[in-house]
């Protein structure tokens, strides 16, 4: 096995561990959780801070909370296999929303302070973000995992093909980590393209890179045609209160199209601006609204914009695999097919649980909360039956594109240039909401031409960590953007986020997922059956 050059810097901290869970949003957390309550030695690194980085810490999120045998969870689950567009599994969605309520339940005997109803009973259906994300840090670290704040993932550590660990870097002090470990959680979130979509920021696919470079497997990325209505001027994509919005055109005339808001914009964005106005919420449900989602009226409050009565200009911002479905194909125990490497939450795909679109309604955290529990248990298991000899294995470091070029490093390709060329294929309505063929397969030959430049010539390796950390960002972008596009030339019909303008109609024949992965060369195909999504 050749041993490439350990990263920036001489001095490494390394150190060890059963269980290395990265990302600490609600999957990261409770992964780290439950692997510690299972007896595994946990070190948890996170790209911002625990308790404030990813989409669940920049709002509230809904849960679903239903319990077992009542009529509640049947409509529920009904709920969401009518969403699922075929590609969803029963079987799957009753374990994660049975799972979920104990957790949610859980929760509460930890003493987490749930809001109460009108009839005084505590409603666990929501969670505050900041509130819950806090609450779990300290969970998290009373558990005895060692929390690695600031500290990015760069590349997984391999030996004869089982994960064996991770290196990354401080940001803050630029100093390399490396923790060697039995098994790893991906739980580094989804892939919104630094769009600047709400919570969005951190979330540039980077675990899904890493899983790639050790050969991991990806199913649902065309499913993946995913953007939230903002205010033109502000990043907040809560879409709740459009429930009960009029859009209108420049000249006031209204917008109404079968479908869901989304569609309503996107039809009409691209033909022109577009405004909506919340004139259908009444004043109970507008007190509501500003109640619990403060955050969504913030940007008004400054502007002096009263949402309810005056119009104002929206926009689509791109959330890409955040709120969307595709990510890592995993199977029961969340493991991928790499040994030793496990996923969760965002960064795996959520087929299984949404089938083709996610939507509202929870489906995306109530699945990080049990994936996350799963993926824990599971990777902890993995780790004992190693039998702690993990540390002593000759480990090979697998990170490549924007961390070791094959070619002599060129300054002229820069991680910047590559980031706004990629969004350039990625973000524009035209190209990710309504897809075409033609479209599709001329962004790849582009995306193809970024992919051998970032392999070939993007190197940071001297720079300032905020650098290094951007050029595997950048390489990770151009990655998902590979898959996304490689998975939505193959899909030639119009299902949940996958919306082709040439094959308007879905198609029975179609309906199961398509796995795809590769680096240098992507690959596509269709799962024998949508319930074998990691084999
Ligand atoms: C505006 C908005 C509203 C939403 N509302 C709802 C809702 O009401 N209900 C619902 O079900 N879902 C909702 N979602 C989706 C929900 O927020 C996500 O499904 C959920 O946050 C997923 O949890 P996660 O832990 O997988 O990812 P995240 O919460 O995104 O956490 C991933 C973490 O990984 C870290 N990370 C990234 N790269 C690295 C790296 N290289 N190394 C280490 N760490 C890294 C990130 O900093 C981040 O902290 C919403 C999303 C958005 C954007």
């Amino acid at each position: 096995m050749t041993m490439p050059a350990p990263l920036k810097g001489t001095v490494t901290t390394v150190r060890t561990a059963d269980v290395l869970v990265l990302g600490g949003g609600p999957a990261g957390v409770w992964a780290a959780l439950t692997a510690a309550k299972h007896g595994a030695k946990v070190v948890l690194a996170e790209k911002g801070f625990v308790g404030t980085g990813g989409a669940t810490a920049a709002g509230n999120t809904t849960m679903i909370h239903v319990a077992p045998r009542t009529a509640g969870r049947e409509a529920a689950i009904k709920r969401r296999l009518a969403h699922a567009h075929g590609l969803a599994d029963q079987k799957w969605i009753e374990r994660v929303v049975d799972d979920a309520y104990l957790r949610l339940n859980t929760l509460a005997d930890w003493g987490y302070p749930y809001p109460s109803d009108p009839s005084g009973r505590s409603y666990r259906g929501s969670l505050r973000g900041p509130d819950y994300l806090r609450f779990m840090r300290s969970r998290v670290r009373k558990a005895g995992v060692e929390v690695l704040d600031q500290s990015p993932a760069l590349e997984l550590l391999v030996s004869d093909r089982v994960v064996a660990g991770a290196s990354g870097i401080n940001r803050l002090t630029g100093k390399p980590w490396t923790v060697r470990a039995a098994a790893v959680v991906i739980a580094t979130g989804g892939c919104a393209f630094l769009s600047k979509a709400l919570g969005t920021n951190g979330l540039t696919g980077d675990g899904l890179l890493l899983a790639a470079e050790a050969g991991a497997t990806f199913s649902g990325m065309e499913l993946t045609g995913q953007y939230g209505i903002a205010p033109a001027f502000s990043s907040v994509t809560k879409g709740i209160m459009y429930f009960w919005a009029t859009f209108t055109d420049q000249d006031g005339n209204v917008l109404e199209r079968a479908g869901d808001r989304q569609s309503v914009v996107a039809y009409n964005l691209v033909k022109g601006p577009v405004y909506a106005v919340i004139d259908k919420a009444s004043p109970h449900l507008q007190e509501g609204m500003r109640r619990g989602q403060p955050n969504m009226f913030l940007a008004f409050d400054r502007k002096g914009i009263d949402p309810f009565k005056q119009r104002f200009e929206v926009t689509l911002r791109y959330e890409g695999t955040v709120r969307g479905v595709g990510g890592l194909a995993i199977d029961e125990a969340c493991a991928t097919n790499v040994p030793g490497l496990f996923a969760a939450g965002d960064a795996a795909s959520r087929e299984h649980m949404v089938g083709a679109t996610s939507g509202g309604g929870g489906p995306n955290a109530t699945w990080a909360m049990a994936t996350g529990t799963w993926s824990g248990r599971n990777a902890a298991a993995f780790a004992r039956q190693t039998g702690g000899s993990h540390s002593r294995r000759i480990t090979a470091a697998v990170g490549r594109a924007g961390l070791r070029p094959s070619e002599k490093p060129d300054a002229a390709i820069t991680a910047a240039e590559l980031i706004a060329a990629v969004q350039e294929e990625v973000l524009p309505v035209g190209k990710t909401f309504f897809r075409t063929g033609a479209r599709l397969r001329a962004s790849q030959t582009r995306l193809d031409s970024f992919w051998s430049a970032a392999r070939a010539y993007l190197s940071t390796r001297s720079a300032p960590a905020a650098e290094i950390v951007r050029a595997r960002e950048a390489s990770a972008m151009i990655a998902t953007a590979r898959w996304l596009v490689a998975s939505a030339i193959e899909r030639r019909e119009t299902r949940g986020l996958n919306r082709r303008l040439d094959f308007p109609e879905a198609d029975p024949a179609q309906a199961r997922c398509l796995n795809s992965g590769g680096l240098d060369q992507v690959w596509v195909r269709q799962a024998p059956s949508a319930r074998a999504l990691a084999s």
